[in-house]
């Protein structure tokens, strides 16, 4: 009886074969994106970010929800923050993973953890520093394994679990990668941030080869009905022609964004347009981490996109900010954070600067509509002038589309070349994943579309008999 018994109980693993996701961290918004995915006996994460409207300790995905599950690899798709701020700490949690990324990803991620850290304690936040330090990131840079764009790899050490993966260029920021992962004849795609048009640098995503079985993709812009209309070189001269008009004037023009992708992108349209003679040639600022960020695209740019000029972005002069200088105008001000939160050198310059006409504030990226950058882009006065604390805003206010994510009929098309048996939707807000979710059930009424509620299991493949896996 009792061999019997245990040889029910070996016949029931050998045959399991389930796949199940959880959502960790965020679905709507962009917050802490961060995805478990477990097969069979193995578990895999999917980014680790952390939520960067929140104080680090209370941004972090739910890590407790997988305590008692495998994790035996985390894969890193791109180096932003909400994909990786929580990293050291589900190394902390998980430290029989692995750490899969991109070359370009790791080094722009200890770049980026560094800098976060060093920011938290300039800001004397010292819950940053009781989760981990310095020493801490100098130990994990050991356990970051890479792996170039279209180089398949196995679970290291788990051959027997079948696990391969592959890195596809996501088009995003430098390194990012989409990722693929096979499974016994399944195969699961996870877009990560997508870009699939060319931007100034990045020359767009490229995706797997249907036949897709579970696709998970971004839909940051789902909600944008412009985003899809814009013509780019009409974009590009429009936004030569209002950057000349303000500089002519004497003013300054600042670009709130992020440090990684959109300032070495706007750079890079800005260096284009120098050299075509279409705007004056007035002192750029840039601020240190973006400036730390061009040396890591110069220097690597050429190994993903070999016709790229070495030195292109550093052969362009900057002068370096002092906040406690008043800069003179013409100039422009390319400065973080894009989102301007309150006490960031972007939201510091526009209380400088919104009171003159003569000057603007250009946006060039996503922004979320509760932030500072956000009520500047709905033109929200009232709001603008009681936090930034001044009389009145009559500076220019102006919107360009220069995205790093895909418009959503974009994300449409790659979901209809996939044709997808189930997609998963998430990074964007409820407006969004929404849109997202209604177009897909129409184009694909086959397919299930699913936007995960945070926390919750879901079978993407049951295994047989239904039985759970966890
Ligand atoms: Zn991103
Ligand atoms: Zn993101």
């Amino acid at each position: 009886m009792i061999n019997a018994h245990f040889q029910h109980k070996f016949v029931i693993m050998k045959t399991l074969s389930g796949i199940q996701y959880c959502a960790l961290g965020a679905v709507e918004g962009i917050g802490a994106s961060a995805h478990y995915l477990k097969f069979d006996r193995w578990g895999i994460l999917l980014d680790s970010g952390l939520d960067p409207h929140l104080p680090p300790s209370e941004g972090m995905p739910e890590f407790d929800l997988i305590k008692s599950d495998p994790v035996d690899a985390i894969i890193i798709t791109h180096a932003h923050f909400d994909h990786i701020g929580s990293l050291p700490v589900a190394i902390q949690n998980f430290s029989q993973a692995r750490v899969y990324m991109t070359p370009a990803t790791m080094e722009l991620t200890e770049k980026m953890l560094f800098h976060a850290l060093q920011l938290q304690r300039r800001l004397g936040n010292s819950n940053a520093t009781q989760l981990y330090d310095e020493t801490f990131l100098d130990t994990i840079h050991y356990l970051y394994q890479t792996f170039d764009y279209l180089k398949p790899f196995p679970l290291h050490g788990k051959e027997e679990s079948q696990l391969r993966f592959t890195f596809y260029d996501a088009g995003h920021i430098l390194g990012s990668a989409g990722i693929l992962i096979e499974w016994k004849g399944k195969r699961i795609f996870y877009t990560g941030n997508t870009r699939k048009s060319s931007q100034f640098i990045l020359k767009g995503a490229r995706y797997p080869e249907p036949p897709i079985d579970i696709l998970i993709s971004e839909a940051t812009y789902g909600a944008d009905p412009i985003a899809e209309s814009i013509h780019r070189k009409t974009e590009i001269r429009r936004f030569a022609k209002r950057l000349s008009q303000h500089l002519q004037w004497g003013g300054i023009v600042l670009l709130p964004v992020f440090a990684l992708g959109r300032t070495q992108e706007m750079i890079m349209l800005i260096h284009q347009l120098r050299l075509k003679n279409q705007i004056p040639v007035v002192p750029v600022y840039l601020g240190g981490l973006g400036l730390r960020i061009n040396q890591i695209y110069d220097r690597l740019l050429h190994k993903v996109y070999p016709e790229y000029n070495h030195g292109t972005i550093r052969s362009m002069v900057f002068d370096r900010w002092d906040l406690s200088k008043k800069i003179q105008g013409p100039a422009i001000l390319i400065s973080t954070s894009g989102m301007m939160y309150q006490g960031s050198p972007s939201f510091e310059y526009a209380r400088e600067l919104v009171s003159s006409p003569r000057n603007a504030i250009f946006f060039v990226g996503y922004a979320d509509p509760e932030t500072p950058a956000g009520l500047f882009r709905e033109q929200r006065i009232e709001a603008l002038t009681q936090l930034l604390q001044v009389e009145r805003i009559a500076c220019a206010v102006e919107i360009f589309h220069f995205s790093a994510h895909s418009h959503r009929r974009e994300l449409l098309a790659m979901v209809k070349k996939m044709k997808p048996k189930k997609v998963i939707y998430v990074h964007g807000d409820a407006p969004a994943l929404k849109w997202m979710l209604e177009e897909t059930q129409k184009m694909l009424p086959d397919s299930e579309v699913i936007i995960p509620p945070h926390g919750k299991r879901i079978d993407l493949l049951p295994s047989p008999g239904g039985r759970s896996l966890c």
